[in-house]
């Protein structure tokens, strides 16, 4: 009954998502998965859309408990690209096909606005037809505003968890969920295509903190969503932690696309990480992203943010070209597009 109203209505309650949640059995699961395949069809017809990432900074000074590039990891061996390398990985994308450039990477003090300003004038000025999202943290009004204005189109700042104890569980008490949610809102009315987003099956997560997430999702009205199992990094103090289930993550999956039909959805690669066809299996649970890395191999194995992360040591092409192969196993397209979020087509 909770699935045929949530097909019908488009939302639950907080109490809804839970029974939901709690009790969903397979044949719920097919079920959503079918509404949210019809929707992705109508939306985005077979078509996959691709993002080059290029983490270009492992720096972060940060310390979110689950992160392995936190800043108190002092195993890890810190890198930062320089604008020519940054370039240069659009250059091998560009030639790829790919025509959106996602630049990730830790809250790193040594890329001031400026210097952020920089390179996005810097690859829109060489390739005018890309979209450049970027995926850097909690900044001010006012640099969200600057970014904006040298040309970059979108951002990504996963909320990680819209329940407040929750959210505290996985953070330092300098971070706060007001904050973070106050930078999406705020990257909204700047204009930017805006993706948040949550870790399933991080510690001490439960039913009612994804009721949580669900709700504030559909009350932010986001662009796009990037959802992953949680995967715990060994030098952190969750790394004995369960990892996230693929099958909850994939419900998950569903469940977004049919609350927010028209947003983009990635298959990630944390999904990659805990199934060999996750992935796969993502798309065809109602995802319709791919964000193969453009970083070059030499420092790939660096942004590990958590253990065993695949594609680490493929070149660009060879990750283009599996993720290729993949999705036309399934019956998809992968598309040389900008593939901006639907929801912009109202
Ligand atoms: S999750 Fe992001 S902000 Fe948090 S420590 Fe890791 S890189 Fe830094």
């Amino acid at each position: 009954m909770l699935v045929k109203k949530l097909i019908d209505q488009g939302y639950l309650s907080k109490e809804e998502y839970i029974l939901l949640l709690e009790q969903y059995t397979q044949e719920d699961k097919e079920q959503l998965r079918k509404r949210a395949l019809e929707l992705k069809e109508k939306y985005y017809g077979k078509k996959v859309y691709t993002r080059g990432l290029i983490e270009f900074t492992n720096y972060c000074k940060n310390n979110c408990f689950y992160c392995g590039i936190q800043g108190k990891n002092k195993n890890v061996e810190r890198y930062r690209l320089s604008m020519d390398e940054i370039l240069e990985c659009c250059q091998i994308g560009w030639n790829l096909g790919f025509r959106t450039f996602v630049l990730q990477g830790g809250e790193d003090p040594y890329f001031t606005d400026e210097r952020i300003v920089e390179i996005v004038k810097a690859i829109k000025g060489t390739y005018e037809n890309c979209a450049i999202t970027l995926s850097i943290g909690e900044k001010s009004y006012e640099a969200y505003k600057k970014f904006r204005e040298a040309g970059a189109d979108r951002y990504l700042l996963r909320h990680e968890s819209a329940n407040e104890d929750h959210y505290k569980k996985l953070h330092p008490e300098e971070m706060t969920l007001q904050n973070r949610k106050e930078c999406l809102y705020q990257l909204k009315e700047l204009g930017f295509e805006t993706g948040a987003g949550f870790m399933v099956g991080s510690p001490y997560q439960t039913n009612e903190c994804l009721a949580d997430d669900l709700i504030f999702l559909k009350e932010l009205q986001p662009h796009m969503v990037g959802i992953g199992p949680f995967i715990p990094h060994h030098d952190t103090i969750f790394a004995q932690q369960e990892k996230g289930s693929l099958d909850k993550t994939l419900l998950l999956i569903s469940v977004l696309r049919i609350i927010l039909p028209k947003i983009n959805l990635p298959a990630t690669t944390a999904l990659g990480t805990l199934d060999a066809k996750g992935r796969e299996k993502g798309i065809q649970a109602g995802a319709n992203v791919v964000m193969p890395n453009l970083s070059p191999t030499s420092v790939r194995k660096k942004y590990e943010l958590y253990d065993n992360k695949i594609c680490t040591g493929d070149e660009a092409a060879e990750c283009r070209g599996c993720l290729q192969r993949r999705i036309e196993s399934i019956g998809c397209e992968m598309v040389s597009e900008r593939g901006d979020s639907a929801v912009l087509r109202e």
